[in-house]
């Protein structure tokens, strides 16, 4: 070691010792369709900084890459100097597929055209000065879970989210499960109805396209311009150009709609009989169950699942299976982060 390298590593040896709350945080960034959020989060989890900014898709790739630099580097700036010097890392969470070992995105089809193979954890982590480590959120979402949230202490359990998309991570022996090339898991595009609508990934009859917000709004809009559906077509008269939304239609069953009434219905079926395939497929010890649609419906989605599974799942992994509710909310992108970096850091690949 020269004495340059020498005087540099007591230098950040003596920072580390004077500053100890500051070694422990990472910066941490969830890009979705329509929000880039960014944070600085402590070891245990906790958020110290947060921005949050409108994904620029339209604008394409560049312009998101930009966007993720600029509130990452806010967040850093705003936690001051002290936690800033004692950064480990940055967590970045993207929708799949995700290459995890070039740290590109591979073909994200809600992004919007152009995102094909876009290089994102090398340019990020270069601009801010730290290693990067770029994982699908759904992964990150598992990984917060199982270090933070409702699938603490488990080694073999299923993360799903239901909201606007609908997606799934797959946990055994407490390592994620990513298959050859870190891309396993897409969960929801398992079919549920031979005969249903497209999916956005191209297939057919998916669960996301019965089972999530965007697939909801479809069929709840459908309903209204054929004119099966009164109350769908007078909400879809207030909305934009956009359609109805997931949360409408909800809305409709509530206000007594029996067309929204018999939609949500088939969601939380095929909901339970995917989920009775999963506990026999797996055999997992819990099965968690995130995303904003899921949040909403709480117990009229879950109840009637657990029921599903005591019915019809095999005996043995449906004595053993638990279905409970995320834990860690919106955050949920943001804290993975602890967790994936000390991963990368450990050498082991997430996946
Ligand atoms: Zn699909």
């Amino acid at each position: 070691m020269t004495c340059g390298g020498f005087l540099a590593a007591r230098g950040r040896y003596s920072r580390r010792v004077s500053l100890p709350p500051a070694a422990d945080h990472v910066l941490a960034l969830d890009l979705g369709a329509s929000r880039i959020r960014a944070a600085v989060v402590a070891a245990d989890g906790g958020v110290v900084t947060r921005r949050e900014g409108r994904t620029p898709g339209a604008d394409g790739p560049t312009a998101v890459v930009t966007t993720c630099i600029e509130l990452l580097t806010a967040v850093r700036d705003e936690a001051g100097p002290a936690i800033a010097a004692g950064l480990t890392g940055i967590g970045l969470a993207a929708p799949g597929p995700v290459d995890p070992r070039s740290g590109t995105l591979v073909e994200p089809p809600n992004l919007g055209p152009g995102f094909r193979d876009v290089p994102f954890a090398k340019p990020i982590g270069l601009a801010l000065g730290l290693p990067a480590a770029l994982e699908r959120d759904t992964h990150v979402a598992a990984l917060a879970e199982l270090t933070f949230g409702a699938a603490r202490g488990c080694r073999d359990f299923l993360y799903v989210t239901v909201s606007t998309g609908f997606g799934g991570a797959i946990v055994i022996g407490g390592r994620l499960y990513g298959g050859p090339d870190g891309v396993a898991g897409e969960l929801g595009h398992l079919v549920v109805d031979l005969d249903g609508p497209r999916c956005g990934c191209g297939g057919r009859g998916h669960i996301e396209t019965v089972c999530s917000g965007s697939g909801i709004a479809r069929l709840g809009t459908e309903a209204a311009l054929a004119g099966r559906s009164p109350a769908l077509a007078a909400r879809l008269a207030t909305r934009g150009p956009g359609g109805l939304e997931g949360t409408d239609v909800a809305a409709a069953e509530e206000a007594g709609d029996p067309v929204a009434g018999a939609i949500l219905d088939r969601a939380r079926a095929a909901f339970a009989a995917f989920i009775v395939g999963l506990v026999d497929v797996f055999a997992p010890e819990r099965i968690v169950v995130g995303g904003s649609f899921a949040a909403g419906q709480g117990e009229r989605l879950l109840g009637p699942t657990r029921d599903a599974v005591n019915e019809t799942a095999f005996r043995i992994p449906r004595e053993r299976v638990a279905i409970v509710p995320a834990a860690l909310g919106d955050d949920v992108g943001l804290v993975g982060a602890v967790p994936l970096l000390a991963l990368r850091r450990s050498g082991a690949r997430a996946d």
